[in-house]
């Protein structure tokens, strides 16, 4: 949902590569059409916020990704730190929290992270199934901004906005 609704062909995504999950989230958001560059770190270990910034200054990005726990190496990842470089190039964060929501701290507004999402079925410890995500004003913002439709009708934000905000006023809808 994150991919479908904030990237589109041309997007360009620096993707915070520490195992399996950050490579399928490159493979995720290419399929929506964003050029991607992955910024490496040795097997085990996470690239530092540093790290990020020098490959952020190297080029313009749209959108950084973020593993907060990558299951497949158990590297966490310095999600205040990442986030703070990203904004200060403007590009939006992502973060993957489905192995650590519940587990680790996330200060998505103090941290100014613009995309949570997790589910069910790893540190939250449910049945699998139920996909959980936040998007915070920017994001919307950029989605509103898009030149293209969100290929996927059930992942648009615009189909489910309407009936969260009847909802948070209190009508039917
Ligand atoms: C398990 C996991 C996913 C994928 O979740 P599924 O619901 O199993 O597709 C994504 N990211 C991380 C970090 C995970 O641990």
């Amino acid at each position: 949902m994150a991919a479908a609704n904030l990237v589109e062909p041309g997007t360009r995504a620096l993707i915070v590569d520490t195992g399996w999950f950050s490579a399928r989230m490159a493979e995720i958001v290419s399929r929506y059409g964003a050029e991607v560059v992955r910024v490496e770190a040795k097997v085990g270990s996470a690239p530092t916020a540093d790290d990020v910034a020098a490959a952020l200054a190297r080029g313009r990005f749209d959108l950084v990704t973020v593993t907060h726990v990558d299951t497949s190496t158990g590297v966490r990842a310095d999600v205040e730190g990442i986030a703070r470089v990203a904004k200060a190039h403007g590009a939006l964060v992502v973060v993957d929290g489905v192995c650590a929501a519940a587990a680790e701290v996330l200060r998505m507004q103090a941290w100014d992270v613009d995309v949570a999402l997790t589910a069910s079925q790893k540190a939250i410890g449910a049945p699998p199934g139920l996909a959980l995500l936040l998007a915070r004003p920017a994001a919307l913002a950029r989605h509103r901004a898009r030149k293209t439709k969100v290929p996927s009708l059930y992942l648009d934000f615009a189909e489910w906005l309407p009936i969260m905000e009847a909802y948070e006023a209190q009508r039917p809808s």
